[in-house]
């Protein structure tokens, strides 16, 4: 798949945690806050603890800084050209960091209806299932992020579904 795009490259000189503005964060799905500041504007951000601690122990870091940016300066950026996308919980960049919507709008920027991806349908355990998407991800009634799954009735929470990165 190829997608032309003016963006620039994702950065791959630093793991970049994409973090919510400082004040705009959602504590209640947060360890710890951690004050940082984007790379690119300094604009003050609010990063989760648990989401440092888990991209700094990621294997794929390969001694490369940990560095942020704030929404705005990473849709700057070719997301399509992310090495890894590190998809621990959610569809996004770190667990529960962002709201559902930005969750499936961050899901829907990166995979297209027909991505494929690995689900699990019970506890996460394993190396689950592979299946395609077939619609984009979109909030639920309840509010949690999901998705639809070729094969599968019923959506299937964010949280349980990992695309499956290329190369
Ligand atoms: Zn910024």
């Amino acid at each position: 798949m190829s997608v032309k795009t003016s963006k620039q490259p994702w950065p791959s000189d630093a793991l970049m945690v994409v973090a919510s503005l400082e004040g705009q964060e959602r504590r209640e799905h947060m360890e710890s806050v951690v004050p940082a500041a984007c790379r690119d504007c300094g604009a003050a951000l609010a990063a989760d603890s648990f989401t440092i601690r888990t991209a700094w122990n990621l294997p794929v870091r390969r001694g490369r800084p940990v560095k942020f940016f704030c929404m705005a300066c990473a849709h700057g950026y070719d997301m399509r050209s992310i090495d890894q996308l590190h998809d621990h919980s959610v569809g996004g960049f770190g667990r529960k960091t962002h709201s559902a919507a930005v969750q499936c709008q961050l899901f829907n920027e990166r995979f297209p209806i027909g991505s494929e991806v690995r689900y699990w349908l019970g506890a996460r355990e394993g190396p689950g299932r592979e299946g395609k998407t077939r619609s984009e991800a979109f909030v639920l009634g309840n509010g949690s992020p999901c998705v639809f799954l070729a094969g599968i009735a019923g959506c299937v929470a964010l949280s349980h579904v990992e695309p499956v990165i290329e190369g």
